[in-house]
């Protein structure tokens, strides 16, 4: 076994790389750039070097830097994580150059695989089923029109070297064959720098069904079962699942066996993933083979009880496989969610901003227990333009696929993110919508349902008013329960006080009633007994109707973040206070829209002031406030003096506004 490894990736895999390490002894070298100084991988690994700018082109990806880095460290391998370096060739080339072992495959079964008709050329020889198509030389746009009609429309147009769904074309008809031609050329040499395409048949209502290899250099070479990954949007993964939903045995070792024979054909070592589409029938055919670790890989370990980072440092270290085909067996069900910083309402375009607040389900990374989450951040980390923009992986696993599912549901609702927009609320609904927890499963899954997995919003129920109202009352010092002393405004007695909260820019009506016998909150479609709130950090507790009511509530300026019973509700709180004086600059008075204290005057009778200026502080709801002038204009008296106890409507200061 290696002493030192290098880490060329960041975020969440340069973690879990990391954990696998320090388990197995092995020392860590973290790389990263400007932007990583901080970041979570640097912290947990062992020692590290700084490689360049924020850019992944300026840092994680300049290969010369990371060899000299290795080298510097004394780290014996490199391991590339995924993305970035992890299917370049030349950087596996230069890597055995330099002495250190690439821990991938060699550089020729990358290159054998990277292009998609080159590999599926190799792949037709070694007996490995090919949606029909053409994949030869053969670019001009009459002869790939004509292999169209042959195999039948809708045609799928691919990039030869894509990636990543990009360089993709659906052709309905053969009138339309060129055009559509053009533009994926187009793409194909912006994104690829080649434009070379390939035809096949687009299947309808396909599953995308994938084996995980794995070889050694000893010459075995093992299939760990498959992974539905049909669950897509835009052709990227969205939900990830072992074992496939209505895989029979026999389908299964025939595609793990044609998986290990793609292998075999291109001499490979280490980890990799045949991919297959599927159809309904369940008939199968070759679509590519990714030559790394996969994102999903950890659906793999949960239900094979493997390491398969630990079988990367042990195969390429020349060890034998830890297990080989025989020893294999499944053992329930997992399933994996991507948690994205990216706004599904928004056709899922990624999101930005820091991680306010980052509360995750209870799990420890590789914990051997049926929940797993593999993150690259922490509270307060941003997510940044530069990379991608996953928060987390959620993995849980159960006997059955009905266990997994609840454990998935419940892990979901337990994820909270405050900050970037995420996919977590739209997950959960994925996850508990009929034609996924159903298993009708296909890769058009996400649009085919748009409507039903995006309902139109919902308001808040009256216990997520109620949380917001007790912590809207929580000065940002107090610890105990800020309703339980009598403040000054209640001192008169019994009143009433307009609250007003938005969501979506609606706003939502409140009334709080203050008697004698306490609180009664109400809203629009109902009305409750408030008490014995009790805040705690983020955590608020109250009882609405004697009913205990639990929830947490993180506020950001005006916004508040409440979550209760697994959703979480985004609202703002529309302080009248605030804009107290827009309204009422005309008359040339302010007044108070609660009762209150003054607790701080800040001019004097007599002072111009520009409009906007704090005139004075008055403390209501356990919060202060500050007063603003309305206007340009002169403080022609003040009212009230430090301590006043305040009406709701008292006028605080007469004002005179400047003409003009
Ligand atoms: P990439 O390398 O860009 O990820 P793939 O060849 O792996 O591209 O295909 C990505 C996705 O596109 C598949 O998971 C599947 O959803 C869809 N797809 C690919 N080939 C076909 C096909 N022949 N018919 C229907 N859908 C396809």
């Amino acid at each position: 076994m290696f002493n030192t490894i290098l880490i060329a990736n960041r975020g969440e895999i340069a973690c879990r790389v990391a954990a696998t390490a320090r388990r197995l002894g092995v020392r860590t070298v973290a790389v990263y750039s400007d932007a990583d100084a901080d970041a979570r991988h640097v912290a947990l690994c062992d020692e590290a070097v700084h490689i360049g700018a924020a850019p992944a082109k300026d840092s994680y990806l300049q290969f010369a830097r990371i060899i000299e880095a290795a080298k510097k460290t004394g780290a014996q391998a490199i391991h590339p994580g995924y993305g970035f370096l992890s299917e370049n060739e030349d950087f596996a080339a230069a890597c055995d150059a330099a002495g250190i072992v690439f821990i991938g495959p060699p550089a020729s079964a990358i290159r054998a695989m990277g292009s998609k008709s080159a590999a599926k050329a190799l792949m037709e020889t070694a007996g490995v089923p090919l949606v029909p198509g053409y994949h030869g030389e053969r670019q001009d746009a009459d002869f790939l029109r004509a292999q169209a009609d042959a195999i039948g429309y809708p045609v799928l147009l691919k990039a030869s070297a894509g990636g990543g769904g990009k360089g993709m074309r659906i052709v309905e008809r053969s009138e339309d064959f060129k055009a559509a031609l053009a533009s994926c050329q187009r793409e194909a040499i912006n994104s690829f720098g080649d434009d070379r395409v390939l035809v096949e048949k687009y299947l309808q209502r396909p599953r995308h069904i994938e084996i995980q290899v794995f070889a050694d250099t000893l010459g075995n070479c093992v299939y760990l079962f498959e992974r539905d990954c049909s669950v897509q949007r835009r052709h990227q993964k969205v939900l990830e699942e072992a074992p496939a939903p209505g895989m029979t045995a026999e389908r299964r070792r025939a595609m793990g066996e044609a998986a290990v024979n793609a292998a075999q054909a291109v001499g490979y070592v280490g980890a990799g993933t045949v991919e297959f589409i599927a159809n309904q029938d369940g008939s199968f055919y070759f679509m590519e083979m990714n030559t790394r670790l996969q994102v999903e890989h950890p659906v793999t370990e949960m239900i094979t009880g493997t390491d398969l980072v630990e079988w990367q440092l042990r195969v390429a270290s020349g060890e034998r496989l830890p297990l080989l085909q025989d020893d294999l067996q499944i053992s329930g069900h997992a399933i994996e969610a991507r948690i994205y910083a990216e706004n599904p309402e928004k056709g899922f375009l990624p999101s930005i901003g820091a991680l306010r607040h980052l509360q995750m389900p209870d799990a420890v990374n590789f914990a051997n227990g049926d929940r797993r989450i593999d993150s690259g951040v922490r509270e307060g980390d941003v997510i940044t333009p530069h990379y991608d923009p996953m928060i987390a992986k959620l993995i849980v696993r159960g006997d059955d696929r009905a266990q997994a599912l609840a454990r998935m549901s419940q892990a979901l609702a337990e994820f909270e993110v405050v900050g970037p927009a995420t996919n977590v609320a739209f997950l959960g609904r994925l996850v508990a919508s009929v034609p996924f927890a159903g298993a009708d499963l296909d890769t058009g899954l996400i649009e085919r349902h748009h409507a039903s997995l995006f309902p139109p919003a919902v308001q808040p129920p009256l216990p997520v008013l109620a949380l917001a109202v007790a912590a809207l009352a929580q000065p940002a010092s107090a610890s105990a329960d800020p309703w339980a002393d009598a403040s000054g405004w209640r001192l008169n007695g019994s009143f009433q006080r307009r609250l007003r909260l938005l969501q979506a820019g609606e706003a939502l009506e409140l009334v709080l009633d203050c008697r004698r016998d306490g609180w009664r909150l109400r809203a629009a479609d109902g009305e409750a007994q408030l008490g014995a709130i009790m805040i705690e950090g983020r955590q608020v507790t109250l009882s609405l109707d004697g009913q205990r009511v639990r929830g947490r509530v993180v506020r950001d300026g005006d916004s508040l973040h409440v979550f209760h019973a697994g959703t979480h509700w985004q609202l703002a709180w529309s302080d009248p206070i605030a804009h107290a004086g827009e309204q009422e600059a005309e008359g040339g008075r302010l007044t108070a829209p609660m009762p209150g204290k003054i607790v701080q005057l800040l001019v004097e009778a007599g002072a111009a002031v520009e409009k906007g200026a704090p005139l004075l502080i008055m403390e209501a709801m356990k919060m202060e406030h500050t007063i603003s002038a309305p206007a340009h204009g002169t403080v022609a008296g003040l009212l009230y003096a430090v301590g006043d106890q305040v009406a709701e409507g008292a006028q605080l200061l007469s004002f005179t506004p400047h003409e003009g």
